[in-house]
């Protein structure tokens, strides 16, 4: 029986790939630059940011723990998060024919972030994509400082210990193979969960120290070139 489904699993893997799910992170991966670090940059006190980034590389500080120092030092309004976030996050090179292609292709994409739902509604209405869902925390802006509302994502991950994004996508998978494409800490636990996984950055860094399988990029092109590829001479 075991043997049986080891076939069965085999065969699955060697097909054509006709449907992936598409998890992508947003700051950093969607946007050029991390929209978190911009905010904490122009409006709060970036050696705060500079003093913990070492501690969560490492692993001896959460994302979430981290947010919360940085966060606390930011004031701003909306209206000046949503100017910083325009003129300088930027898209990544590709992301928007990359969408329209994976759903003409016939995949599901989704945005999986740490980030903020105001940001990311702001950026993908931007963007010309104001109908792609994701899943995200949220922080309330104003001049006399940020309150961060976290989503909840059910216990902490088991793996990481954390509110991690393996729940987000646990919750959609479904029966379809995944494709994560991420570049930072808290795309660590979520992509060890995925079939196929696209890294840049510190996740890519990560994921090398680890002998783990990648396959790098620069822009959503290079995604969709190699993401074709795999789907025509399936996963393994
Ligand atoms: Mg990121
Ligand atoms: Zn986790």
């Amino acid at each position: 029986m075991l043997e049986a489904r080891r076939i069965v699993g085999l065969w699955y893997h060697r097909a054509p790939v006709t449907r992936f799910l598409i998890a992508v992170d947003f700051d950093g991966t969607i946007t050029q630059r991390d929209t978190l670090h911009l905010i904490v940059e122009r409006f709060g006190d970036r050696s705060v940011w500079d003093s913990v980034t070492p501690d969560v590389i490492a692993g001896r500080m959460s994302v979430e723990e981290a947010m919360q120092l940085e966060f606390a030092t930011v004031r701003a309004t909306p209206g000046q998060i949503h100017d910083l976030v325009r003129d300088a996050a930027g898209i990544r090179e590709g992301f928007v024919d990359f969408v329209m292609w994976a759903r003409g292709a016939g995949h599901q994409v989704h945005v999986f972030s740490n980030g903020f739902r105001s940001v990311i509604t702001d950026v993908l209405a931007r963007i010309g994509l104001a109908d792609l869902p994701f899943d995200a925390h949220d922080a309330v802006f104003s001049a006399e400082g940020t309150e961060l509302v976290w989503t909840d994502r059910g216990t902490r991950c088991t793996l990481c210990d954390r509110p991690c994004k393996r729940a987000d996508l646990a919750r959609l998978r479904g029966e379809y193979p995944v494709a994560y494409i991420g570049d930072g800490v808290s795309d660590r636990c979520v992509c060890g969960a995925a079939d196929v996984v696209f890294a840049r950055w510190e996740l890519a860094d990560w994921l090398a120290g680890q002998d783990r399988p990648f396959h790098a990029f620069d822009d959503f092109h290079d995604i969709r070139q190699q993401l074709e590829a795999i789907a025509k001479r399936g996963i393994r």
